[in-house]
C-alpha cells in the first residue's frame, strides 16, 4: 500500500539538495558566520521579490512578531497594557508576540468559510485602548478586506500582519502579504511555504525607522557594538540560514502554484457528504495553501479511516490559544465558532512534490469514508 506523510521535508528539500549543500560549502569555507554577504543578499532579494523597501532578518517567525510589538513600544506607539485585536483561531504564537510585551490581546471570530479574523466581528471589539490589529493570513489564505481597513484607519490603528503561512500570496489588486499593513513577520521554519534548513524569520517594512529600531532590537538593543539604546534580544538570521532560502527563493511562486493546483483537484475530486471543503479563494493568488484544511463532525473516525489508507493528516490546532493553560487567564471566554473548528478540523497533505496520481488516491480514499 502506498504511504502518505503529511509532510516529508526530506522530499521537499530533495530537489534542491545540490545547490542546497554548494551555498553551504560556500558559507563554511567564508568564516563568516552572521552579519556578512548572505544576510544582505538576502534581505535584498526578498525586498525585490515583495516590492518592500526593508527586510530584516531574524532568528523565526515568532521573535519577528515580537521584535515589531517591542520596537513598537520603544518607539512610544505602544504602551504596556494596550489592546491588539488578534484572531482567536490562529496559532499560538500570533498571541505570544503580544502577550510577551505586556500588551493585552482582544480575541475575535473567524468567519467560518474562511477560518480567517471576521473583520465585521472585529469592529465590535474596538475599545477606546485598541491601538494595533494583528492580522493572520491563516493557512495562507489572504486576510484583507476593506471594512478591516476602514477600521484602522477611523481609529488610527496599527495593522501587523503575521505572515508565517503565506509567503506569495497577494491580494486581488497584486499586492503581497508582507506589504499590507504597517509591518509584517514572517517565518522560515521549515514546513512553512518557503522554508529554511531550521529556524529563521523575517520582519518587513515601509517604515524606515522602525526598520531601524528592529535591527537594534535584534541586535542586543544597539545598531553600534557596544552602544545600546534599548534593553534588546539576540535575534538575528544566520548566514547559513539566508543562504539556503537565497537558494530556495527563485522557487518560491513555482511552488506555490503546485500548491493551489493540487488544492483545485481535491475540490473537484472529493465528494464525500460527511466532509465539508475550503471555500475557493476570492482569486487564485489570494492563497498559497499553506495547508489544505476539510472540517467532518467525525474528525477521530476520518482521521483513523485515513491512516488505515496509509495517509497521514494532521489537525492545525486542536486547541486554541484562549483554551492553553498557558493562557488561565482567557480560558472562560467563550469563542464557540473557534472552538467548533478546532474540534473539526483536518489538514491532509498538499506538498508541492505530490503529483496528480497521489491526490487521485488521496481523494478517492477521502471518497471511501463513511460513518
Ligand atoms: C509558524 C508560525 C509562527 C511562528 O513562526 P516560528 O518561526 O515557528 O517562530 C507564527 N504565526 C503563525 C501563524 C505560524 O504559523
Amino acid at each position: 500500500m502506498k504511504q502518505y506523510n503529511l509532510l516529508s521535508l526530506q522530499r521537499l528539500n530533495a530537489p534542491y539538495a545540490h545547490e542546497l549543500k554548494e551555498a553551504a560549502a560556500r558559507v563554511i569555507d567564508s568564516g563568516w558566520y552572521l552579519r556578512g554577504k548572505e544576510t544582505e543578499a538576502f534581505e535584498s532579494e526578498m525586498a525585490a521579490y515583495l516590492g518592500t523597501p526593508h527586510v530584516v532578518g531574524v532568528a523565526n517567525g515568532l521573535d519577528a512578531l515580537r521584535l515589531i510589538f517591542k520596537a513598537y513600544m520603544a518607539m512610544g506607539r505602544l504602551q504596556p497594557g494596550d489592546e491588539v485585536i488578534v484572531p482567536a483561531n490562529t496559532f499560538i504564537a500570533s498571541v505570544l508576540a503580544i502577550t510577551d510585551n505586556n500588551l493585552t490581546p482582544i480575541f475575535v471570530e473567524p468567519a467560518v468559510a474562511t477560518h480567517n479574523l471576521d473583520t465585521e466581528l472585529l469592529q465590535q471589539a474596538i475599545t477606546p485602548r485598541t491601538r494595533a490589529i494583528l492580522v493572520v493570513h491563516l493557512y495562507g489564505q489572504v486576510c484583507w478586506d476593506n471594512t478591516l481597513q476602514e477600521a484602522a484607519r477611523r481609529h488610527n490603528l496599527l495593522i501587523i500582519e503575521d505572515n508565517a503561512q503565506a509567503l506569495g500570496a497577494r491580494t486581488p489588486d497584486g499586492k503581497r502579504t508582507g506589504t499590507l499593513g504597517d509591518a509584517a513577520g514572517t517565518s522560515f521554519y521549515p514546513g512553512k511555504n518557503l522554508g529554511a534548513l531550521g529556524d529563521a524569520g523575517m520582519v518587513t517594512t515601509h517604515d524606515e525607522q522602525l526598520a531601524q529600531h528592529i535591527r537594534a532590537m535584534a541586535n542586543y538593543g544597539g545598531s553600534q557594538r557596544y552602544v545600546y539604546q534599548h534593553q534588546g534580544l539576540n535575534s538575528r538570521i544566520d548566514e547559513l540560514q539566508a543562504a539556503m532560502l537565497l537558494v530556495k527563493l527563485p522557487y518560491l511562486d513555482c511552488e506555490n502554484t503546485r500548491r493551489s493546483e493540487i488544492a483545485q483537484l481535491y475540490n473537484t475530486l472529493v465528494d464525500n457528504p460527511h466532509i465539508t471543503l475550503p471555500q475557493q479563494p476570492l482569486a487564485a493568488q489570494a492563497h498559497v495553501w499553506h495547508q489544505y484544511i476539510v472540517r467532518t463532525p467525525h474528525r477521530e473516525k476520518f482521521m483513523q479511516h485515513m491512516q488505515q489508507c496509509g495517509i497521514e493528516t494532521g489537525i492545525h490546532y486542536p486547541i486554541p490559544p484562549h483554551k492553553q493553560e498557558a493562557y488561565k487567564e482567557y480560558n472562560h471566554l467563550a469563542l464557540p465558532i473557534t472552538e467548533q473548528l478546532a474540534n473539526e478540523v483536518v489538514s491532509l497533505p498538499i506538498a508541492p512534490y505530490l503529483t496528480d496520481d497521489d491526490i487521485h488516491y488521496i481523494a478517492n480514499a477521502i471518497n471511501q469514508f463513511s460513518i
